[in-house]
């Protein structure tokens, strides 16, 4: 199956109905096992578990600590499991950290939820380390010129999320509100996170 198949959708679409129905049918597989594990990335992970690291980081240095010394175990005292190392990149005036995966896919589900589509296609995987200045300029964001720009390739052992920088006129706001504030696409490092209006 090539990647660019035009009909690789309804093509996998097809063949996991087909094995989730004879999983079931054989007794392998509870009939809401799958829902509830689509349900876990779906609503209760999202990118919830990220943004909640990235809050309590911007409101408690100890904690920015181990996030940035350990993902995996900084995320597990949310509850969270990842089965994969998790290098978390802190973004500063200096350095813009940005995730790709140049190979495949390779994307942290238990702390971003599902990977959004643009993620998984050849010209964001390509262009993010050859042109990456111009892909983020594409997703809004520009970076001054003085500032590097870090782009980190992930693997099936090895994933990356972007602490993003807390945005100015924020600092009334408590760390549930923190939470909302934070995106998906700025664990990624495509976006920044703006100073909410509501401050501004
Ligand atoms: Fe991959």
């Amino acid at each position: 199956m090539g990647k660019n198949h035009p009909n690789v959708d309804s093509y996998v679409v097809s063949r996991v109905r087909a094995l989730e129905s004879l999983l079931i049918e054989k007794g392998i597989l509870a009939p809401d096992a799958v829902d509830a594990v689509v349900r876990r990335y779906e609503q209760d992970t999202g990118p919830l578990l990220g943004a909640r690291a990235v809050a309590r980081a911007w409101s408690d240095p100890a904690y920015r600590e181990r996030l940035l010394a350990d993902g995996r175990a900084a995320v597990a005292e949310f509850g969270g499991e990842v089965d994969t190392l998790l290098v978390v990149k802190e973004n500063t005036p200096e350095v813009h950290h940005m995730v790709v995966c140049t190979l495949c896919s390779c994307y942290p589900w238990p702390v971003l939820g599902l990977p959004p589509t643009w993620y998984k296609q050849p010209a964001y995987r390509s262009r993010a380390v050859i042109a990456p200045r111009e892909v983020l300029r594409e997703f809004g964001t520009e970076i001054a010129e003085q500032r590097e720009v870090r782009v980190w390739d992930s693997s099936s052992e090895m994933r990356y999320m972007v602490l993003p920088m807390r945005p100015p006129g924020t600092e009334a706001l408590s760390e549930e509100e923190l939470v909302a504030l934070v995106t998906r696409d700025s664990m990624i490092g495509v976006t920044e996170i703006p100073q909410p209006a509501a401050v501004r």
